[in-house]
């Protein structure tokens, strides 16, 4: 080495922090949720190459639990690299071509997301709006199409920043009769609240690994069907992501194993264990019990004197939001509980910050204990902000 040649190294930024040693937190916000101790596991486990046969094997085992998960046939069904919010954005990117109408259900946080991502990427973005906490019925649905008459739909399946459960049913049909493509986020419903992507319809839908599936964040499932493909295949322009590109990644992930980026290993390991934990569970059974252990929830809540924002039958059983009381500091309680009980939940946003908590339930951790738990540190917490 001509180290003659070299500046000089400073050491002004070379720390010696301690080892990690994270608090033993307990999960219960809008995510992250606690991963499953096997799906930490699985992510610990040797590497192969992105393009060795053993992993060529894992990710056509992962493709095949999630179609199990989201109850589909679609042959395009991927993890990309990326937490949800990446899935989003590729289905947008891929689905949306400049100057194409997309409708996007604006009932929440994420409906707004969507539309932001809509924008950047050219769409014409027309809202179909509700009060945060309301869900949209077919007949609202229906005038917003046979008005805007678009080429997309996007709706939020499970609204995260405010526990409403938007019903899908019949939304498939109904867009087929208006030559329109159903983009849904499942985002906080897959593995955890019932979704049927081919019996209602859906064309194109995208998730995350970090809220009912139990695995840490940076994995995110996307699926679309033919119709969508067709749609993909057929665009009249580039998509403008390269890394997002669904035409140059479905190569690496289809029969053609062409190299586009390196697919994050151990992250497809801890997906495919917690897809397994999914398909070992049975879907119906992980519904239930994500309803009985929310349902148990909701009854202490009450015995509390605590109520909830959404009305019962639109509630998810993976995110609750709680109305904060009068008089009652919500940011107190949240800060409360994280100090004496190493229980996360979170506040709410946008038009309901100060006014809930949000609360979930999801995967792994929801558990019978873990609900009895939260609500003796909700009463304590209470008991100490008043
Ligand atoms: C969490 C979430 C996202 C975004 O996922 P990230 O992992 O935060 O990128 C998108 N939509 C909904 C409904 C969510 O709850």
């Amino acid at each position: 080495m001509n180290q003659f040649k070299l500046p000089p190294v400073t050491d002004f930024h070379r720390i010696h922090p301690p080892q990690l040693d994270p608090p033993p937190r307990l999960l219960l916000g809008p995510g992250p949720s606690n991963a499953h101790p096997r799906v930490l596991q699985a992510l610990g486990m040797r590497q192969v190459g992105h393009l060795d046969p053993y992993f060529l094997q894992v990710m056509e085992e992962i493709k095949e639990l999630l179609r199990y998960a989201w109850q589909t046939g679609n042959s395009f069904t991927i993890p990309v690299s990326g937490t949800g919010s990446a899935a989003m954005e590729a289905a947008i990117a891929n689905l949306v071509e400049p100057g194409d109408v997309i409708l996007v259900g604006v009932n929440g946080y994420f409906g707004e997301r969507l539309c932001e991502m809509a924008s950047r990427y050219g769409g014409d973005v027309r809202r179909l709006e509700k009060a945060w906490g309301q869900v949209f019925s077919l007949t609202e649905i229906q005038e917003a199409l046979e008005t805007h008459r678009p080429a997309i739909l996007a709706l939020v399946h499970a609204e995260t920043s405010t526990g409403a459960a938007q019903p899908l049913d019949g939304v498939g049909e109904l867009c087929q009769s208006y030559d329109c493509l159903l983009l849904v986020d499942t985002v906080t419903s897959l593995g955890g609240v019932p979704l049927f992507v081919d019996a209602w319809g859906i064309d194109a839908a995208y998730s995350g690994s970090q809220k009912c599936l139990s695995c840490p964040p940076g994995i995110a499932p996307l699926t679309f069907n033919d119709r969508a493909m067709e749609k993909v295949l057929n665009r009249r322009t580039k998509v403008t992501s390269w890394y997002l590109d669904m035409t140059l990644v479905g190569q690496y992930w289809g029969q053609e194993r062409v190299y586009h980026h390196t697919a994050p290993i151990n992250m497809n390991y801890a997906l495919r264990e917690a897809l397994r934990l999914v398909a070992e569970e049975g879907l119906s059974e992980r519904w239930q019990r994500h309803q009985n252990n929310a349902e148990l929830f909701w009854m202490g809540l009450a015995d509390l004197g605590l109520e909830c924002h959404v009305e019962h039958q639109h509630r998810l059983a993976s995110l609750t939001t709680v109305r904060v009381p009068k008089g009652v500091d919500g940011a107190k309680v949240v800060r409360f509980l994280r100090s004496h009980y190493n229980i996360e939940i979170a506040n709410g946003l946008g038009p309901l910050a100060g006014q809930v908590w949000r609360i979930g339930l999801m995967g792994f951790n929801s558990r019978v204990e873990n609900v009895l738990l939260l609500l003796s540190a909700l009463r304590e917490a209470l008991a100490s902000v008043r």
